[in-house]
């Protein structure tokens, strides 16, 4: 059990993710951004993908599109995905991979089901979280950094019954390996029934938890919250705990994500984010213009 003689953070809300499709019609359960919560800074979007059974054939993705000015995220639980971009890199991402794409001045890319998933068919979960790049950052080249499942550092108690893979940050005393812009915190727990973690997160860092299966206790005030559910923490501590009730039925599953805000100003729009509007009209033009690539036939 992790202990920390931090304060621990109360709950400020709780919101329910909607059920929407994206790219070429895939199921995503987003939390943010909606109407009440336009974004959670540094944190621009966070869907997850399924879960869901797919039959042969059905698995869709999101075919060629642009991003500027930010970073995304892939997380896979289940399923097989592809991605392709227009400066020629291409992977495969299986359950337990992760990749955080570094769009900086722009990429062209393809995120789709892999050609023997979308045959066969079967279970697709994972998620994608956008990460805003600081103003300094937002032009700089297209990064990636692919970490196959067995790469990601874990951590588990010693009774075994909390897990937590370390995705960024550090938990438990594990560090992560992939390298982030601003301080970020993304971490996946496992908690069996009956188990509590504490887990530091700087008072300045902006907080929040997503759960994706069975159900939790987070807070100072042990606040309720079941899959689907996003969890933010309120700033008026330094540690944010999160327990899995002795009652539950399954260990609950939950992402905690925490990062450094950035306090700039924010224009998005669709697959651009950036500070001005003139940027967003600068990102639209060169995208047309064809400087951001296009991806090469296979
Ligand atoms: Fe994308």
């Amino acid at each position: 059990m992790a202990i920390s003689n931090g304060k621990i953070r109360s709950v400020a809300n709780i919101v329910d993710a909607t059920r929407t499709l994206e790219g070429a019609g895939f199921v995503v359960n987003r939390p943010f951004p909606s109407q009440g919560l336009a974004l959670f800074d540094p944190f621009l979007l966070l869907d997850e993908m399924g879960p869901v059974e797919l039959g042969p054939g059905e698995a869709k993705g999101a075919p060629d599109h642009p991003h500027r000015g930010f970073e995304t995220v892939t997380y896979m639980i289940a399923g097989k995905m592809e991605h392709r971009d227009s400066h020629g890199n291409a992977g495969r991402l299986g359950p337990g991979d992760v990749q955080w794409m570094t769009a900086g001045a722009g990429v062209v890319h393809s995120e789709m089901p892999a050609a023997d998933f979308e045959r066969q068919g079967g279970r697709m979960h994972g998620f994608q979280l956008w990460v805003n790049l600081p103003r300094r950052d937002k032009m700089i080249r297209p990064h990636y950094q692919e970490i196959p499942a067995a790469g990601i550092p874990t951590a588990a108690s010693a009774d075994g019954k909390a897990a937590v893979r370390v995705i960024a940050g550090e938990a438990m005393g594990v560090k992560a390996v992939i390298n982030t812009r601003t301080p970020i915190i993304y971490l996946h727990w496992t908690l069996k029934p009956g188990t509590r973690i504490v887990q530091p997160a700087p008072a300045d860092y902006n907080a929040f938890a997503y759960a994706f299966g069975g159900e939790g206790r987070f807070g100072r005030d042990e606040k309720a919250a079941v899959e689907r559910q996003m969890v933010m923490f309120a700033g008026d501590g330094d540690a944010v705990s999160i327990a899995a009730p002795q009652s539950a039925r399954e260990p609950l599953e939950t992402l905690l994500i925490a990062g450094l805000p950035l306090h700039e100003p924010v224009v998005r729009y669709g697959p651009f984010v950036m500070n001005t509007r003139e940027e967003i009209i600068k990102a639209f033009e060169d995208y047309r213009e064809g400087r951001m690539g296009e991806i090469a036939p296979a």
